[in-house]
């Protein structure tokens, strides 16, 4: 007999074993994802939502708006993290969203999640194999997915084994759940879907986030650092971002303290400004975190300095660190409280730091 990789079983185990459990699984109307209404630009939190709640999620730190809040909060550090371009929008001014962000915080909340980037061949014709093929085997799984098309963000919340039909759903157009057969879905070249205005939207270009609820150790372990969730590789010396066979995220992140203190931060924000923080709220969720899962001090102190503070100008986010060099000022220099007065006052951070 052949010998059968164990990860070519657990491939084939995804069809034949619910296959032989359950038949059609057509959903009526009835059975279908409420549709989370989008709030302008927050397409990726709002698809993240509508899954959630479809998953049963009821915590309400997971609504798209602080979920918005938290994508921003942590943008800076990411992108000072990742040497990219410093993100430019203050929330709720939110017209882009970090794939990797949605899969973390995902991940720091207890789920598993396998994120692809953008995979269309060169020719503009295909989407990789390899990322269909991991699309469909979590599918078939009643994994659903963030989707993205260029410009956009839909959810994904249900397949249809045997007619090979994905439902998804619009944030924008929330009124009812649409479907595609798969193989309109996977070819680049077929526009399957309209904006509210009847305007063939651009297809599925290869990115998506697929995330669950891990029910086995092997699931918990899917996302552990430097490995491959797709594909169990671990990658331990490279500086890959992503699975170079799979293109999917890869968490390098040896602990998620900072980025916990960032949500924290985001979480005491009154009103829709982000940079409008509560300093008693703050520090009361902080004492909250203490007698369970604490933040380190050295995390706190990063969350603080990497915190988006009330933008001087027209730049893109203002972060103690970013804008420390220019003012001749050291954050590490600065005691605990003192960044925690930076964080919560508002638009009176800069003439504070004069002072101290
Ligand atoms: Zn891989």
């Amino acid at each position: 007999m052949a010998r059968v990789s164990r990860r070519r079983r657990a491939y084939w185990a995804g069809f034949i074993v619910p296959a032989i459990l359950g038949m059609a699984d057509a959903r009526s109307a009835a059975q279908a994802a409420e549709t989370v209404a989008q709030r302008p630009g927050h397409c990726a939190v709002a698809s993240m939502e509508t899954i959630l709640r479809f998953y049963g999620e009821e915590d309400p730190l997971l609504s798209q708006r602080c979920l918005g809040l938290m994508h921003n909060a942590r943008a800076a550090e990411y992108t000072d993290r990742k040497r990219l371009k410093p993100f430019g929008h203050y929330y709720p001014t939110f017209t882009a969203a970090y794939q990797p962000i949605l899969a973390e915080m995902l991940l720091d909340r207890g789920y598993a999640a396998v994120s692809t980037r953008t995979s269309v061949s060169k020719d503009g014709q295909t989407i990789s194999e390899r990322v269909v093929q991991i699309l469909v085997e979590h599918l078939v799984s009643g994994h659903w997915a963030v989707l993205h098309v260029p410009g956009h963000y839909m959810a994904i919340t249900g397949y249809d084994r045997q007619t090979r039909t994905i439902w998804f759903n619009d944030p924008w157009r929330p009124q009812h759940p649409f479907t595609v057969g798969l193989a309109d879905f996977i070819n680049p070249k077929r526009s399957w879907h309209t904006n509210r205005g009847g305007e063939p939207r651009a297809a599925w270009d290869g990115r998506v986030l697929i995330f669950w609820k891990p029910q086995t150790d092997e699931e918990r372990m899917l996302n552990a650092t430097d490995r491959c969730p797709a594909c169990g590789e671990f990658f331990p010396e490279t500086a890959y971002t992503y699975c170079r066979r799979c293109r999917t995220f890869i968490d390098r992140r040896q602990d998620a303290h900072v980025q916990r203190g960032l949500d924290l931060i985001a979480l005491s924000t009154q009103g829709f400004d982000q940079t409008n923080v509560s300093r008693e709220r703050m520090l009361a969720l902080r004492d909250e975190l203490q007698n369970t899962n604490p933040i380190s001090e050295t995390a706190w102190r990063e969350a603080l300095a990497n915190y988006p503070l009330a933008p001087l100008g027209a730049e893109g986010i203002v972060t103690l660190y970013r804008a420390a060099p220019a003012l001749g000022i050291r954050p590490d220099e600065l005691s605990t409280a003192e960044l925690e007065q930076i964080v919560t006052s508002g638009e009176g951070w800069y003439a504070l730091l004069a002072e101290l």
